[in-house]
């Protein structure tokens, strides 16, 4: 029995820079190519061992949250706890500050803080690459957060190809007063003739450091889906344009949009032209990025 042990881990929001639905199947088995990166804001989720065994226990500061096998920070627990044959009780506690159904991967941030964190916690030493294998089994972005490094991520989410540093930026983030719920947005991708974003450009961009062609080049093959539902999200983004994002785009399966900016002026021009007009605004920075 390892003695009570207490852990709080980050668990940082994702943001698609791209995002293609490279193949769809009927069965809606869906091939991925994307671009995401981490985010500076973030969930706190605190891990704590407990005296008795065979028990998980998730609880939160957000009432819409399921606290039971639902919750993927529950999940991640149960299957580590299998993996590593351990008969131990864990506590989680989910300090919730990205959104619930926003596109910003929150409930799969959890569930990789998780991973790493009981990993910390009972001296596994599993590798990422294993904790992702565990990740996939749990939802498609856990193994992208599990590194949490800007990558390509490709398949149904289990091959994450680290890129380099982004070029120094800030991300605004707005999500609308609506949830979208991801199996719904995926539903309707059947017989639509979805956008191919150029993710070889945005990647190229990435690797060659060259903010310009990352900004021009954003695109996300769920948008015309999501947007034929809500509108409102094509009106955020063109007034992030306005007000001076060098580049503008809805995340994962939406509603949150992000805007790109170079510099902190600006983005802080992006971010009050938002704060009157959308109720949830976070100005924010990718966490790795190049230093000045
Ligand atoms: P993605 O972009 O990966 O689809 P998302 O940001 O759109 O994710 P999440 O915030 O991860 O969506 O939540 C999606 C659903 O997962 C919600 O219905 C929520 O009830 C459920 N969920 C389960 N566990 C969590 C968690 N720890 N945090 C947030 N949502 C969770």
């Amino acid at each position: 029995m390892v003695k009570t042990m207490k852990l709080i881990v980050r668990a940082p929001a994702k943001v698609n820079l791209g995002l293609d639905v490279a193949s769809f199947r009927k069965d809606r088995l869906i091939e991925w190519d994307m671009v995401m990166t981490s985010v500076s804001l973030n969930d706190y989720v605190q891990i704590e061992t407990q005296d008795s065994s065979n028990n998980i226990e998730v609880h939160s500061n957000n009432g819409f949250l399921p606290e039971d096998s639902r919750n993927l920070a529950y999940k991640a627990a149960r299957l580590f706890l299998q993996e590593a044959s351990l008969n131990q009780s864990v506590r989680i506690e989910i300090d919730k500050h990205i959104p619930i159904a926003a596109g910003l991967g929150g409930g799969s941030a959890d569930a990789a803080a998780v991973l790493r964190g009981l990993n910390e916690i009972f001296k596994t030493n599993y590798s990422l690459k294993k904790l992702a294998k565990i990740g996939i089994k749990i939802d498609s972005d856990v193994p992208f957060c599990v590194y949490s490094r800007t990558s390509r991520v490709s398949g149904k989410g289990e091959v994450v190809v680290p890129l380099n540093r982004l070029p120094k930026m800030w991300l605004i983030l707005a999500k609308p007063g609506i949830s979208v719920s991801t199996p719904r947005i995926l539903h309707q991708i059947s017989g639509k003739a979805l956008e191919h974003p150029k993710i070889d450009n945005i990647v190229n961009g990435i690797q060659n450091s060259d903010y310009n062609q990352i900004a021009k080049n954003l695109g996300n093959s769920l948008e015309s889906i999501t947007t034929q539902n809500y509108p409102q999200i094509f009106t955020l983004e063109q007034r992030m344009r306005k007000y001076g994002a060098d580049g503008s785009l809805m995340s994962g399966s939406g509603p949150t949009v992000f805007g790109m900016a170079k510099t902190h002026s600006r983005a802080q021009r992006v971010y009050n032209s938002l704060s009157g007009f959308c109720s949830e605004v976070y100005l924010t920075q990718p966490l790795n990025i190049e230093n000045p």
